[in-house]
């Protein structure tokens, strides 16, 4: 069986895969929680090296069986570090995450394919994002402006890495909540503007409730740009996503011309009606799960 992170599963020969020794194999895309694996035994990753150290860290597993197609072509996501899409047999591209503005850590290139199975967590027509490194100039002098401020992301692996980066770049000193600094040691990610008395605090959204009032506080993420929930709290809010908006997705789709889609993550279903009225062939991948019968996963995704 190969699995695609934590989402469907399709039997390795239906693929045209090596047989993985009767293990599982598991193509993880990143790192993040929502799509790493949770089993390990008897199941065979195949993911980028970082990605698998991130893995090993967060799960705390300290063996990680790696898997290895000539058939499975890694490619760069944009996401975050390590992220990575999969082109399979030349015919059938796997995107997890994806961002075709990625800044530091690849960007995702769309690929002619047959079969295209892509994220859409974007994938609604109000989010628009405006350019990657404008916004980050605007953070930069935000807080080089204010006394003390605290920049705020979802998740502590990933978008923090590339705060640093970006605020290094600008040269504005920062400090960092322990959680990401312990990242950044594990991953010899070193940072010369890396200051721990500064003013600046990059935290994970939850880790930053210890520090007093007097911070202001400055979220970073894509859903502000619609969502206002996300206004709450907060002093600041930057549209800064590590994924593609709307119109970069359509565009992927475009430029991987693929006789069909399936979508998975955000507004899955209505995301392949946009497609559908723009003449592909496109299908949650809800869809395809939907048909599972007993004799295992059928074979619809593009007659592999
Ligand atoms: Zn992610
Ligand atoms: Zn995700």
């Amino acid at each position: 069986m190969i699995s695609f992170d934590n989402l469907f599963k399709l039997k390795a020969a239906e693929l045209g895969l090596d047989k993985p020794e009767g293990r599982e194999v598991t193509l993880v895309s990143h790192a993040h929680t929502d799509h790493m694996p949770t089993r390990f035994k008897n199941n065979a990753l195949c993911c980028s090296k970082l990605t698998k150290k991130v893995i090993a860290l967060r799960r705390k597993v300290s063996e990680i069986i790696d898997y290895k197609s000539s058939a499975i072509r890694q490619l760069p996501a944009g996401h975050i570090l390590g992220s990575s899409m999969f082109l399979i047999n030349k015919k059938l591209l796997y995107t997890g995450d994806f961002n075709t503005q990625g800044v530091y850590c690849g960007v995702a290139k769309p690929i002619k394919c047959e079969t295209l199975i892509m994220e859409c967590t974007y994938g609604s027509p109000e989010y628009i994002f405006p350019k990657k490194q404008e916004v980050a100039a605007e953070i930069a002098e935000y807080v080089q402006k204010h006394e003390e401020s605290v920049i705020m992301m979802l998740d502590s692996f990933g978008k923090p890495q590339e705060i640093c980066h970006i605020l290094e770049r600008h040269k504005v000193p920062f400090t960092m909540h322990s959680r990401i600094a312990n990242f950044n040691k594990q991953l010899d990610l070193n940072f010369k503007y890396y200051e721990p008395k500064s003013s600046v605090f990059i935290s994970g959204m939850h880790d930053a409730a210890f520090l007093p009032p007097s911070y202001k506080r400055v979220l970073l993420t894509g859903w502000i740009a619609q969502n206002s929930r996300f206004k709450q709290g907060i002093d600041k809010g930057f549209v800064f996503s590590s994924h593609s908006d709307y119109p970069s997705l359509i565009d992927f789709v475009r430029k991987c011309n693929p006789d069909r889609v399936y979508t998975h993550h955000g507004p899955a279903h209505k995301f392949a009606v946009d497609l559908r009225k723009l003449g592909y062939n496109a299908e949650s991948l809800d869809v395809l799960m939907g048909k599972q019968t007993s004799s295992g996963w059928q074979r619809t995704l593009g007659g592999f």
